[in-house]
């Protein structure tokens, strides 16, 4: 489904991924964990060209992507590739504006050219999927962080994308809200969603997991299913950040 090869990316003088290849089948759920500052955040966002990757390859399904600093990629190849992936953010970036069944529709109808009626079909299936099916009129600030995230998540869904990456998705809630944001991310997981999840919610990663990536200084030490990387650590550093985590 995914594999990207050498993938650097630079601000200025910081070389902030320094050479990533990594492989996401189709229905596999990779969790990359690794600490404050190694560059997970960007690796994602390189996934989906919310940042423009300064060297490497990206192939996503049948879509191939080179990048080096001379060549521009084309806008339609952007937009392309944006279609296939949703993203979940870590602040939910819900439109204040709209209530969440709109939240839900507006991409659909924007980007997919759905009608409306089929979008808020879709929408209300997915807010039900959620836990969410009494919650449809009610805009943002009327939901709890736990059930914005859970509308961001339905959004992401409702674009059918082939796979859905998540930024920290829990770490704005209150403790008490992770679990029910984790629980609908299991069941995506459980029903062969394709995801990458970047997280520090290590027994996310230790239940739901197909494979677990470790990132140090935009590198990857060590990836694995999370029998090994948990149990079996074969770094170093690795055992480090395990051992300051959890
Ligand atoms: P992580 O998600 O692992 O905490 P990030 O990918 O967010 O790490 O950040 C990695 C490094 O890149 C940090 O040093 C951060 O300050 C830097 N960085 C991230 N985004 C930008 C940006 N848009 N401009 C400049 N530096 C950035």
């Amino acid at each position: 489904m995914i594999e990207v090869k050498n993938l650097h990316k630079r601000f200025g003088n910081l070389e902030v991924l320094q050479g990533i290849d990594m492989k996401v089948k189709k229905g596999e759920t990779v969790v990359i964990i690794g600490p404050s500052g190694s560059g997970k955040t960007t690796l994602l966002r390189c996934l989906n060209l919310l940042e423009i990757p300064t060297a490497g390859e990206i192939t996503l399904g049948n879509r191939h992507l080179v990048f080096t600093e001379s060549v521009k990629i084309k806008e339609q190849d952007i937009i392309a590739l944006r279609k296939q992936t949703g993203m979940v953010f870590q602040n939910y970036n819900l439109f204040p504006h709209m209530t969440a069944a709109e939240n839900i529709m507006e991409g659909q109808v924007t980007v997919l050219g759905r009608s409306r009626d089929a979008a808020r079909k879709r929408a209300l299936e997915l807010l039900r999927k959620v836990g969410l099916e009494n919650r449809a009129e009610m805009y943002p600030h009327q939901l709890s962080g736990g059930q914005q995230q859970r509308v961001g998540i339905a959004r992401a869904m409702a674009m059918d994308p082939d796979v859905i990456l998540f930024d920290e998705p829990t770490s704005a809630l209150d403790p008490e809200l992770v679990g029910e944001v984790l629980k609908v991310m299991k069941e995506l997981a459980a029903e062969g969603m394709t995801m990458v999840v970047v997280t520090h919610e290590m027994n996310f990663a230790r239940e739901a997991a197909d494979k677990v990536i470790f990132i140090d200084g935009g590198r990857i030490v060590e990836e694995g299913p999370p029998e090994q990387i948990f149990e079996n650590t074969q770094h170093e550093r690795t055992m480090q950040f395990l051992s300051k985590i959890t």
